[in-house]
């Protein structure tokens, strides 16, 4: 699976809609301080599901739409969406039906954000286990912010084994048995009322 195109509208900086094509081989973002670099590597980890607002440099998920300049108002929605090129077939299973992935994340004011994949609508969770099933996403070691180095040389051997996880591509299991756990522990409950209830009546 390969990144093919980013395409963004009304994505902080970038009011009009703006679309990347992302080339084989390595890709080079240069310009200006404050031109959106950061907002494009931003708009990347948003759209593969991240839902901290403070790593977005916002201070609620509504700002990451845009908020007027000068000329131009404020937006209402933003939308960012990423295509995959999957003719190898190495999508994870679930999505793996098709040529290419369009994956696609919107937000409307005070309204929250919806995700699709090819058209249909699907959970924020299911965008975040098929990014972490092919070992990327959103918290990935893939994507390295500004000072991150620094961060990995100071952090203790749990957070750098969830790293060596993530490169495995295995957290998005730990993610399903995490999830599996707590429905264990619903029916587990379930069961003692069950029995709750027996004795009673017994
Ligand atoms: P540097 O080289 O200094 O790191 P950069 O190219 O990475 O800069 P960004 O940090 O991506 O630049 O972009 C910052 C710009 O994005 C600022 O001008 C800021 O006003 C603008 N910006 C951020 N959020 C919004 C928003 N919601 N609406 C409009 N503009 C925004």
């Amino acid at each position: 699976m390969k990144f093919t195109r980013l395409r963004l509208t009304g994505f902080k900086s970038f009011v009009d809609p703006t679309d990347f094509v992302i080339e084989p081989g390595l890709t080079g973002v240069v310009g200006p301080n404050g031109c959106g670099k950061s907002n494009l590597v931003e708009a990347l980890r948003w759209v593969m599901g991240e839902s901290s607002y403070k790593s977005m440099r916002a201070s609620g998920m509504d700002d990451v739409i845009f908020a007027g300049s000068g000329k131009r108002p404020a937006r209402n929605v933003a939308e960012v969406s990423v295509v995959l090129d999957n003719t190898d077939r190495t999508a994870p299973a679930g999505f793996n039906g098709d040529d290419s992935l369009e994956i696609s994340r919107r937000i409307e004011r005070e309204t929250g954000s919806a995700y699709r994949v090819n058209g249909r609508e699907v959970r924020a969770r299911d965008v975040q286990l098929l990014f972490a099933d092919a070992s990327t996403g959103s918290r990935s070691p893939s994507m390295v912010r500004q000072g991150q180095i620094g961060e990995l040389i100071n952090a203790k051997p749990t957070s750098r084994r969830q790293i060596l996880e993530e490169a495995a591509g295995i957290s998005g299991l730990h993610a399903r048995r995490h999830e599996a756990e707590l429905r264990l522990r619903a029916a587990e409950q379930n069961l003692d009322r069950v029995e709750d209830v027996v004795g009673e009546i017994g």
